[in-house]
């Protein structure tokens, strides 16, 4: 029957050939069927019990039945298939996981709800209202959890993306993993199945997978797959449990080996969890592996997608998985770089209209008007030009290092006090920006203190260190530096004398 099985599905690949773009709207599922009764194969009971076994593991690779399955694309990977044995990992594939995070901060217990993207950011809300925040995300949710809008984006995901998330198929397997008090099985395979008579439970317990040569323990693993793994999770699962060990008494009773009650169980339900909702991805009639690069898309540069209905070439597999997030390391890598190049590029600019160091110590030289700790410079050409814009720069103390118990340590304190003397007082300055009118209300006031209130409470001023007054007023200096030459200038005409 494996004979039959391969040829069935090699007419399958010719079919598609001769139906072109109609194999598209066509299943895998269908396509079998057609060629099974054209050709008169698996006929007896027997022959089709064989043939559905088959067709149960195509439906456990794919995750999902072959009535789902595109007929057209269902096997799109196959080119990219890696050669090698397949094998267990001994310990278990978290072993490998484990490896991968040593050392990253990884955060449990934070089930996201909502994924708000923007100028300002990546903002992710967890079940419980706690906001993370980001310059950039990767999202590598399974599509299942995807397709079931369980996590809220802000705004929405671009329309082809949702197109595409609803047209991959996300399909159902399910698991018994049991421990037994000994290995009652044949010690030297790794796997054995059993046939189902019931067509639509042909993928229910159909394939074991014995783990007591990697796991350290007698365990057994039962797969369920296709229909059966649809129907499975909406049964108790010590009926489930039941039926397993029955399917196990049938294979191992009639050759005298007692089938003992396992020590531990457990029967996953992947389909339910709304964590994954489903197990693995695979293509539906009317999707292509396009779509696996339509969810890989990045949104702005900003959110990004891994996971392996990312991958195209990789689908379904946990190396399809960690391929699909380096990849995404590698783009948010370029697209943080591109981001503090444009930063940069800005800060460039910045620079370049920045007026040059020094000019605001050079303005404050010749100040128009001075009072106290007040002084100011203005853009007008002429006195009279009452709201013309200006600068004020109010002069403070600045101690640095008040005196500390440290320095009397005793015979120290010779050695620090001149230094100490040298520091303690410095000055700086802050600026702001008023009118010529305005400053003439300053000086009106009683004393600097007084001064400093009106400026911030009543005329709303905001106090600069240099840096933010040289980028935030570069134009306001500029103008306050031309209006000075234009000044210059005139007084110079005023003065200039004809010889006589
Ligand atoms: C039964 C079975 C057998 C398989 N056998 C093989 C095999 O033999 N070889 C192979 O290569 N692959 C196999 N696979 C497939 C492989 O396990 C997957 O392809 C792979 O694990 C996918 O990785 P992922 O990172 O895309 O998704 P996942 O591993 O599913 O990671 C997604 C993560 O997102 C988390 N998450 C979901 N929703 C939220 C949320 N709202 N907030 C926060 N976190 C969330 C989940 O908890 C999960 O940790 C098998 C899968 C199954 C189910």
């Amino acid at each position: 029957m494996d004979l039959v099985f391969n040829k069935l599905l090699e007419h399958a690949t010719r079919l598609r050939e001769y139906l072109k773009a109609s194999a598209e709207k066509i299943s895998l599922g269908e396509g079998i069927e057609r060629l099974r009764r054209l050709y008169k194969v698996a006929t007896s009971d027997e022959e089709r019990e064989v043939l559905d076994w088959h067709l149960a593991n195509l439906e456990f690779s794919n995750a999902g039945c072959l009535s789902d399955l595109s007929l057209a694309h269902w096997d799109q990977d196959d080119q990219y298939e890696m050669g090698g044995d397949h094998c267990f990992l001994a310990g278990g594939n978290s072993r490998l996981v484990h490896a991968l995070c040593d050392g990253v901060p990884v955060l449990y217990e934070k089930t996201v709800k909502q994924i708000e993207h923007g100028e300002d950011g990546v903002s992710i809300t967890v079940e419980g209202d706690q906001v993370f925040k980001a310059d950039m995300a990767l999202c590598t949710v399974p599509l299942g959890v995807l397709k079931s809008r369980s996590i809220m984006f802000e705004p929405e995901l671009p329309e082809r993306k949702l197109e595409a998330i609803q047209r991959l198929g996300f399909g159902l397997l399910n698991k018994v993993a049991m421990v037994f008090p000994h290995v009652f099985w044949d010690e030297e395979i790794d796997t054995f199945g059993c046939v189902n008579k019931e067509r639509s439970k042909r993928g229910e317990f159909f394939l074991f997978y014995s783990y007591h040569t990697v796991s350290g323990g007698p365990v057994l693993i039962a797969l369920v797959a296709g229909e059966a793994a649809l129907e499975f999770e909406k049964v108790d699962p010590a009926v489930a449990l039941h039926r397993v060990l029955g399917i196990l008494k049938g294979i191992y009773g009639p050759k005298g080996v007692t089938v003992p009650d396992p020590i531990q169980s457990c029967c996953t339900s992947w389909g339910s969890d709304p964590l994954c909702a489903g197990s693995y991805s695979h293509i539906r009639v009317g999707s292509s592996g396009a779509d696996y690069d339509i969810l890989a898309e990045s949104v702005n540069d900003q959110l990004f997608f891994a996971g392996e209905a990312t991958n195209r070439a990789y689908p379904a597999t946990m190396h399809g998985a960690l391929l699909s997030g380096l990849r995404e390391a590698s783009k948010i890598l370029c697209a943080s770089e591109n981001r503090v190049n444009s930063d940069y590029k800005k800060y460039a600019l910045q620079k370049s209209i920045r007026p040059v160091d020094g000019v605001l110590d050079d303005l404050f030289m010749e100040p128009d008007l001075e009072c106290g700790r007040f002084s100011f410079v203005f853009s007008f050409i002429t006195p009279e030009e009452q709201q013309a814009p200006g600068l004020v720069r109010i002069t403070l103390e600045k101690h640095l290092f008040p005196p500390s118990k440290k320095r009397k340590v005793k015979g120290k304190k010779n050695d620090q006090e001149p230094a100490a003397e040298k520091i303690d007082q410095q000055v700086f300055h802050l600026y702001a920006t008023v009118s010529q009118e305005q400053a003439t209300e300053l000086m009106a006031s009683e004393d600097d203190k007084s001064r400093i209130a009106f400026l911030c409470k009543d005329l709303g001023a905001k106090l600069m260190g240099y840096d933010s007054t040289c980028n935030v007023v570069s134009s306001l200096i500029s103008g306050i530096l031309r209006a000075r030459k234009a000044r210059k200038r005139l007084e110079g005409s005023k003065n200039f004398k004809l010889p006589l």
